[in-house]
């Protein structure tokens, strides 16, 4: 989705595209640590308009998220919804060979005569993921005896602390004790 910079007015201008989930979960992957990806297209919604040399965003996004539960390994599925603003400004000249790391500008400058708008939506969306991925906040997680998932089942180990972050520590024990 690229909008020409010399078509963008002062009136507000909406516009509704899709990024591919490949293009994004590329990204997620060689991100640092988030364990979670796309099911689906992400699905953008945007208003934007220019005040002089700077334009301005607003909209949008959703997708479904899929991810492993760090407590019981289950795969889960989310929906995601995201709403975003956001200004850019023309990135400030720059003299002779010096060069704009456009990575890290990407969020408030553009340069040149498009604005590629997919990557800085999908920044926005991976902003707003959860910063855990767990199926349900009373995930009971697996037993750290056994490794029965306790979502599912009783196991014959003793029975494992009502709260699940407890759990989670009981599990740590036993992993360094072992
Ligand atoms: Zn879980
Ligand atoms: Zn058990």
């Amino acid at each position: 989705m690229k909008l020409r910079i010399d078509r963008i007015t002062d009136d507000s201008t909406e516009s509704s595209f899709s990024v591919p989930a490949a293009e994004l979960n590329e990204r997620l992957e060689t991100g640092a640590t988030h364990e979670f990806r796309l099911a689906e297209p992400l699905e953008v919604d945007v208003r934007y308009h220019r005040a002089g040399e700077d334009i301005y965003f607003e909209g949008s996004c959703s997708t479904v998220m899929e991810a492993t539960c760090a407590r019981c390994l289950e795969t889960l599925t989310e929906p995601l919804a995201a709403p975003f603003e956001f200004v850019l400004s023309r990135a400030p000249a720059v003299d002779g060979k010096q060069e704009l790391h456009t990575d890290d500008l990407a969020l408030s400058f553009y340069e040149g005569d498009e604005i590629d708008l997919a990557p800085l939506v999908g920044e926005q969306a991976i902003l707003a993921l959860p910063t855990r991925a767990v199926c349900r906040e009373e995930c009971k997680g697996l037993c750290p005896g056994c490794g029965a998932n306790l979502n599912l089942e009783k196991c014959p180990c003793k029975p494992a602390p009502a709260d699940p972050r407890l759990a989670v520590l009981a599990s740590a024990r036993v992993r360094s004790a072992s």
